[in-house]
């Protein structure tokens, strides 16, 4: 068990006088402390806000709710509030009530892309699954904020029985993202029944869960999920860090226990305005990731969802960001920048130009150094007919696992697939002399 900070030993005192330290630490009683408003915000963080700032505040409250859990709440830091990373994504602005021409409700249509209520499906082989309307804190930069606190959008089990229900009667899903709302907001047993739906079905190869619990409420990663997770492989979790400050030790030794498990941990990071938006803080963020198991996955576009206007950047902000990070340190820190494409056509990835330019038989590169190179090309290359009769193909399409019956020792001299006639073994002066390996 970690140290409780002095902050987090003051919260305590505050919001629930008779808690033992150790409840600190118990997932639900943060959730059922969690902090909705305005002047317990104020007492926690020892401020006071205007009369001005308490009216937008409550303005902006009422139509994006809060919530933010207590051990988030603690790693703000009072005395740089209007600085403060934390600070901005939990904390409700003014701002978000500016409605801007490019703001839409459902920028990526989600709710269009679904043929059951609580699946999105827009590409080929995979599926979103909404299984939670529920987080443990709402972030302000939430791309479902209109869902935000909407108590409909809480699947029950009839509309997860119509989802897997779907991704059964659908052979092409081969890849299932448990999201919401975050899934981890279900209890153990509700969890560990979806999981199972879904392992019952032959064409789901893989299941994945996006989850800011280790970043918002890293005590919900308790030894008694990750212990039912475990029997689900192959799994796979997303989480959300944005900022350096969010991997504390709390959140490291969450990301250390599903990584024992033996779930790949990926990170989906949100680019921010005045949060994340540097090619420092973003490097820091990836080596802490990496260091902690976690591989950066993507790198998103703030979406055009409305509310959303204050925290966006130009594009070019994110092109900056992965050219200070490709080359300029190991390729598996550096994750995919994307654009989710507005009506719903997916992510688009991003990246700096490092193609410059190319003839028929050459392209000319750069990399990340600005060292300009060339790259020759075949001078003669015979495509293969390909008629997609994958059946008669000869070439490389057989995908099926290669053969490991291969004949070891005495065995081989036995079979009659091995052309072997001898055994010799290693260092034979008589084999060496005649220049022949043993
Ligand atoms: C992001 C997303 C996916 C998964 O995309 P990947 O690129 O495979 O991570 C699937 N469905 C929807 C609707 C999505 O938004």
């Amino acid at each position: 068990m970690n140290n409780l900070s002095q902050t987090q030993k003051d919260i305590i005192q505050v919001i629930d006088d008779d808690a033992a330290m150790s409840q600190w630490q118990d997932w639900t009683w943060q959730l059922r402390h969690s902090i909705r408003d305005l002047d317990l915000f104020e007492r926690l963080l020892g401020v006071s806000f205007d009369e001005e700032k308490q009216r937008e505040f409550r303005k902006a409250a009422e139509r994006f709710p809060i919530s933010v859990t207590p051990y988030y709440l603690s790693l703000i830091d009072p005395a740089d509030l209007e600085n403060d990373p934390v600070f901005k994504q939990a904390f409700p602005s003014p701002l978000e009530l500016v409605m801007t021409r490019a703001d839409m409700t459902d920028p990526l249509h989600e709710d269009e892309d679904s043929p059951v209520p609580c699946v999105t499906h827009r590409y080929p082989d995979r599926v979103l699954l909404l299984v939670s309307g529920v987080c443990a804190m709402y972030c302000r930069h939430c791309t479902r904020k209109r869902k935000v606190g909407d108590k409909d959008a809480i699947p029950d089990k009839e509309d997860l029985l119509a989802g897997i229900d779907y991704i059964r009667k659908t052979p092409q899903v081969r890849d299932v993202l448990l999201s919401g709302g975050d899934p981890f907001m279900l209890s153990d047993e509700r969890l560990d029944w979806i999981l199972g739906e879904l392992g019952m079905i032959d064409h789901v190869e893989v299941v994945r869960i996006g989850t800011r619990t280790p970043v918002v409420l890293p005590y919900r990663i308790t030894d008694d999920l990750v212990a039912m997770l475990k029997t689900h492989h192959p799994l796979w979790v997303n989480t959300h860090f944005n900022h350096p400050g969010e991997v504390t030790a709390s959140a490291r030794e969450a990301l250390g226990r599903l990584a024992d498990a033996g779930i790949p941990l990926g990170n989906q990071s949100v680019l921010l305005a005045g949060v994340n938006d540097c090619p420092r803080i973003m490097r820091a963020l990836v080596h802490k990731l990496v260091r902690n198991r976690v591989r950066p996955y993507y790198l998103y576009q703030c979406d055009l969802s409305e509310g959303l206007a204050h925290f966006r950047t130009p594009v070019g902000k994110g092109i900056e960001i992965m050219e200070s990070l490709i080359g300029h340190t190991s390729g598996f820190c550096v994750p995919t920048y994307v654009i989710d494409a507005p009506g719903g056509g997916g992510k688009i990835p991003i990246m700096p130009n490092y193609l410059i330019s190319w003839s028929t038989n050459k392209v000319v590169l750069r990399n990340y150094e600005g060292v300009i190179t060339t790259y020759k090309e075949p001078d003669s290359y015979e495509p293969w007919f390909c008629d997609r009769n994958c059946d008669r193909c000869d070439l490389q399409l057989r995908t099926e696992d290669a053969s490991e019956i291969k004949a070891i020792g005495i065995e081989k001299l036995l079979a009659d697939h091995d052309k072997s006639i001898a055994l010799v073994p290693g260092g034979n002066v008589r084999y060496e002399r005649r220049g022949e390996e043993s």
